[in-house]
Protein backbone atom coordinates (compact mmCIF):
# COMPACT_ATOMS: atom_id res chain seq x y z
CA UNK A 1 0.00 0.00 0.00
CA UNK A 2 3.23 2.41 0.24
CA UNK A 3 4.51 3.38 -3.07
CA UNK A 4 7.90 2.78 -3.04
CA UNK A 5 9.99 6.13 -3.40
CA UNK A 6 13.31 6.37 -5.10
CA UNK A 7 15.16 9.57 -5.00
CA UNK A 8 18.34 10.58 -6.13
CA UNK A 9 20.71 12.51 -4.47
CA UNK A 10 23.46 14.35 -7.00
CA UNK A 11 25.75 16.17 -3.66
CA UNK A 12 27.87 18.78 -4.79
CA UNK A 13 28.00 17.04 -8.84
CA UNK A 14 26.49 18.59 -11.86
CA UNK A 15 26.32 21.42 -13.67
CA UNK A 16 23.23 23.03 -14.75
CA UNK A 17 23.80 21.99 -18.42
CA UNK A 18 24.91 18.61 -17.20
CA UNK A 19 21.89 18.43 -14.84
CA UNK A 20 19.43 18.96 -17.75
CA UNK A 21 21.10 16.24 -19.88
CA UNK A 22 20.74 13.59 -17.31
CA UNK A 23 17.37 14.78 -16.38
CA UNK A 24 16.26 13.81 -20.07
CA UNK A 25 17.66 10.92 -20.60
CA UNK A 26 16.33 9.94 -16.76
CA UNK A 27 12.89 11.19 -18.01
CA UNK A 28 12.89 9.17 -21.46
CA UNK A 29 14.47 6.16 -19.63
CA UNK A 30 11.62 6.10 -16.81
CA UNK A 31 8.55 6.66 -18.42
CA UNK A 32 6.98 3.56 -18.07
CA UNK A 33 8.19 2.98 -14.26
CA UNK A 34 4.61 4.25 -12.85
CA UNK A 35 4.80 2.17 -9.58
CA UNK A 36 7.44 4.24 -8.27
CA UNK A 37 7.57 7.54 -7.62
CA UNK A 38 11.03 9.42 -8.88
CA UNK A 39 12.69 12.46 -7.22
CA UNK A 40 16.31 13.72 -8.48
CA UNK A 41 18.05 16.39 -6.01
CA UNK A 42 20.68 18.14 -8.51
CA UNK A 43 22.46 21.02 -6.39
CA UNK A 44 20.83 24.36 -6.28
CA UNK A 45 22.17 25.87 -9.29
CA UNK A 46 20.67 23.40 -11.24
CA UNK A 47 17.56 22.99 -9.56
CA UNK A 48 15.27 26.08 -12.23
CA UNK A 49 17.17 24.35 -15.27
CA UNK A 50 16.06 20.88 -14.39
CA UNK A 51 12.37 21.88 -13.10
CA UNK A 52 11.75 22.88 -16.74
CA UNK A 53 13.04 19.30 -18.06
CA UNK A 54 10.88 17.85 -15.37
CA UNK A 55 7.40 20.00 -15.64
CA UNK A 56 4.73 17.88 -16.22
CA UNK A 57 6.44 14.63 -16.06
CA UNK A 58 5.99 11.98 -13.14
CA UNK A 59 9.80 12.96 -11.71
CA UNK A 60 10.07 15.54 -8.34
CA UNK A 61 12.30 17.31 -7.83
CA UNK A 62 14.42 18.29 -4.63
CA UNK A 63 16.55 20.25 -2.83
CA UNK A 64 19.64 18.51 -0.93
CA UNK A 65 19.40 21.11 2.35
CA UNK A 66 17.50 24.85 2.97
CA UNK A 67 17.07 27.21 5.80
CA UNK A 68 14.35 27.14 7.54
CA UNK A 69 13.07 31.13 8.23
CA UNK A 70 10.66 32.91 5.29
CA UNK A 71 13.99 35.36 4.69
CA UNK A 72 16.26 37.57 5.88
CA UNK A 73 20.05 38.33 6.36
CA UNK A 74 21.16 35.07 6.05
CA UNK A 75 24.28 35.28 3.31
CA UNK A 76 24.42 31.69 1.20
CA UNK A 77 21.12 30.60 2.66
CA UNK A 78 18.22 29.64 0.97
CA UNK A 79 14.90 29.42 2.22
CA UNK A 80 11.78 27.10 2.01
CA UNK A 81 10.20 29.37 -0.06
CA UNK A 82 12.77 30.11 -2.58
CA UNK A 83 13.23 26.17 -3.02
CA UNK A 84 9.41 25.39 -3.68
CA UNK A 85 8.94 28.73 -5.86
CA UNK A 86 11.95 26.85 -8.38
CA UNK A 87 9.46 24.03 -8.44
CA UNK A 88 10.68 21.60 -5.81
CA UNK A 89 8.39 18.80 -4.03
CA UNK A 90 10.97 17.28 -2.15
CA UNK A 91 13.98 18.61 0.23
CA UNK A 92 16.65 16.57 1.52
CA UNK A 93 16.84 17.18 5.29
CA UNK A 94 19.76 16.33 7.74
CA UNK A 95 21.66 14.24 5.53
CA UNK A 96 25.03 13.05 7.26
CA UNK A 97 27.08 14.95 5.21
CA UNK A 98 25.37 17.92 6.62
CA UNK A 99 25.17 16.60 10.24
CA UNK A 100 29.12 15.91 9.70
CA UNK A 101 30.73 18.62 7.98
CA UNK A 102 28.26 21.41 8.40
CA UNK A 103 27.24 21.55 12.23
CA UNK A 104 23.36 20.45 11.85
CA UNK A 105 22.08 19.26 14.82
CA UNK A 106 19.17 17.70 15.32
CA UNK A 107 17.70 20.54 16.94
CA UNK A 108 18.35 22.66 12.96
CA UNK A 109 17.32 19.23 11.19
CA UNK A 110 13.68 19.65 13.14
CA UNK A 111 13.52 23.56 12.42
CA UNK A 112 13.91 22.71 8.55
CA UNK A 113 11.46 19.69 8.88
CA UNK A 114 8.95 21.55 10.17
CA UNK A 115 9.91 24.75 7.84
CA UNK A 116 9.29 22.01 4.46
CA UNK A 117 5.77 20.66 5.93
CA UNK A 118 4.47 24.24 6.51
CA UNK A 119 5.99 24.96 2.93
CA UNK A 120 4.17 22.04 1.71
CA UNK A 121 7.40 20.87 0.78
CA UNK A 122 7.77 16.20 1.63
CA UNK A 123 11.20 16.48 2.94
CA UNK A 124 13.04 13.36 3.46
CA UNK A 125 14.40 13.33 6.80
CA UNK A 126 18.23 11.51 7.00
CA UNK A 127 18.75 9.68 10.29
CA UNK A 128 21.55 6.87 10.73
CA UNK A 129 24.08 6.23 13.00
CA UNK A 130 27.95 5.75 12.50
CA UNK A 131 30.35 2.78 12.32
CA UNK A 132 31.46 3.34 15.86
CA UNK A 133 27.87 3.84 17.31
CA UNK A 134 26.66 0.62 15.57
CA UNK A 135 30.02 -1.30 16.57
CA UNK A 136 29.10 -0.20 20.42
CA UNK A 137 25.51 -1.40 20.14
CA UNK A 138 24.17 2.56 20.25
CA UNK A 139 22.19 2.26 16.85
CA UNK A 140 18.91 2.17 18.10
CA UNK A 141 19.29 4.81 20.61
CA UNK A 142 21.27 7.26 17.79
CA UNK A 143 18.91 6.73 15.05
CA UNK A 144 15.88 6.53 17.90
CA UNK A 145 16.89 10.30 18.50
CA UNK A 146 17.58 11.34 15.40
CA UNK A 147 13.90 10.41 14.58
CA UNK A 148 12.17 11.56 17.86
CA UNK A 149 13.72 14.44 17.76
CA UNK A 150 13.42 15.54 13.81
CA UNK A 151 9.83 14.88 14.01
CA UNK A 152 9.27 16.71 17.12
CA UNK A 153 6.26 19.31 16.72
CA UNK A 154 4.49 17.58 13.95
CA UNK A 155 1.26 15.95 13.36
CA UNK A 156 0.29 12.62 12.41
CA UNK A 157 -0.97 13.39 9.21
CA UNK A 158 2.27 15.91 8.59
CA UNK A 159 4.10 12.70 9.51
CA UNK A 160 2.14 9.93 7.64
CA UNK A 161 3.40 11.99 4.61
CA UNK A 162 7.06 12.92 5.13
CA UNK A 163 9.63 10.32 3.96
CA UNK A 164 12.31 9.35 6.66
CA UNK A 165 15.80 8.01 5.00
CA UNK A 166 17.81 5.57 6.97
CA UNK A 167 21.36 5.62 6.01
CA UNK A 168 23.70 4.06 8.01
CA UNK A 169 26.71 6.86 7.99
CA UNK A 170 29.57 3.40 7.58
CA UNK A 171 27.30 2.39 4.06
CA UNK A 172 27.80 5.95 2.33
CA UNK A 173 29.69 5.86 -0.71
CA UNK A 174 31.42 3.14 0.45
CA UNK A 175 30.33 0.08 -1.73
CA UNK A 176 29.24 -1.29 1.96
CA UNK A 177 25.90 -1.96 2.22
CA UNK A 178 23.95 -2.91 5.36
CA UNK A 179 22.65 -6.37 4.79
CA UNK A 180 19.05 -6.33 3.71
CA UNK A 181 17.86 -8.11 7.07
CA UNK A 182 19.99 -5.46 8.73
CA UNK A 183 18.93 -2.41 6.59
CA UNK A 184 14.95 -3.91 7.23
CA UNK A 185 15.62 -4.45 10.93
CA UNK A 186 16.41 -0.54 11.67
CA UNK A 187 13.67 0.55 9.11
CA UNK A 188 11.03 -1.50 11.25
CA UNK A 189 13.01 0.06 14.20
CA UNK A 190 12.41 3.85 12.85
CA UNK A 191 8.39 2.57 11.91
CA UNK A 192 8.18 1.53 15.88
CA UNK A 193 9.54 4.97 17.03
CA UNK A 194 6.77 6.44 14.76
CA UNK A 195 4.07 4.48 16.15
CA UNK A 196 5.04 5.35 19.70
CA UNK A 197 5.21 9.04 18.84
CA UNK A 198 2.29 9.32 16.20
CA UNK A 199 0.25 6.40 16.06
CA UNK A 200 -0.10 3.21 14.05
CA UNK A 201 -1.89 4.94 11.00
CA UNK A 202 0.80 7.14 10.33
CA UNK A 203 3.88 4.51 11.05
CA UNK A 204 1.93 2.62 8.07
CA UNK A 205 1.82 5.13 5.98
CA UNK A 206 5.14 7.01 6.53
CA UNK A 207 7.73 5.67 3.93
CA UNK A 208 11.13 4.95 4.83
CA UNK A 209 14.19 4.29 2.63
CA UNK A 210 17.46 2.54 2.81
CA UNK A 211 20.24 4.42 1.85
CA UNK A 212 24.30 3.96 1.57
CA UNK A 213 25.74 2.41 -1.30
CA UNK A 214 22.43 1.31 -3.29
CA UNK A 215 23.14 -0.36 -6.83
CA UNK A 216 21.41 -2.21 -9.50
CA UNK A 217 22.73 -5.70 -8.34
CA UNK A 218 21.47 -4.84 -4.41
CA UNK A 219 18.49 -2.79 -5.25
CA UNK A 220 16.06 -6.08 -5.44
CA UNK A 221 16.65 -7.69 -2.26
CA UNK A 222 16.70 -4.69 -0.49
CA UNK A 223 13.01 -3.92 -1.83
CA UNK A 224 12.03 -7.25 -1.11
CA UNK A 225 11.62 -6.35 2.67
CA UNK A 226 8.45 -5.18 4.21
CA UNK A 227 9.85 -1.99 5.56
CA UNK A 228 12.26 -0.69 3.29
CA UNK A 229 10.00 1.52 0.90
CA UNK A 230 12.47 2.93 -1.57
CA UNK A 231 16.18 4.08 -1.58
CA UNK A 232 18.25 7.43 -1.69
CA UNK A 233 20.98 6.84 -4.35
CA UNK A 234 24.21 9.20 -4.18
CA UNK A 235 26.74 7.59 -6.60
CA UNK A 236 24.79 5.16 -8.84
CA UNK A 237 21.99 8.64 -9.24
CA UNK A 238 25.03 10.19 -11.46
CA UNK A 239 24.71 8.55 -14.08
CA UNK A 240 21.05 7.71 -16.73
CA UNK A 241 21.71 3.96 -17.04
CA UNK A 242 21.97 2.91 -13.53
CA UNK A 243 19.76 5.46 -11.79
CA UNK A 244 16.90 4.03 -14.21
CA UNK A 245 17.84 0.61 -13.09
CA UNK A 246 16.73 0.80 -9.90
CA UNK A 247 13.31 1.41 -10.68
CA UNK A 248 13.05 -2.04 -11.86
CA UNK A 249 14.01 -3.82 -9.16
P1 LIG B 1 25.72 6.53 -1.91
O1 LIG B 1 25.12 7.81 -1.15
O2 LIG B 1 24.59 5.87 -2.64
O3 LIG B 1 26.77 7.08 -2.84
O4 LIG B 1 26.29 5.64 -0.85
C1 LIG B 1 23.88 7.77 -0.51
C2 LIG B 1 23.56 9.10 0.13
O5 LIG B 1 24.47 9.74 0.67
O6 LIG B 1 22.40 9.56 0.11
Amino acid sequence: MRKPIIAGNWKMHKTAGEAVALAGELQALTKAATAVELVICPPFTALAAVAGVVAGSAIGLGAQNMHWEDQGAFTGEVSPGMVKDIGCTHVIIGHSERRQYFAETDQTVNLKVKAACKAGLTPILCVGETLAERESGATEQVVGGQTNSGLAGLTAEQVAKLVIAYEPVWAIGTGRTASAADANAVCAFIRSTVAAGFGQTAAGQVRIQYGGSVKPDNIAELMAKPDIDGALVGGASLEAGSFSKLVKF
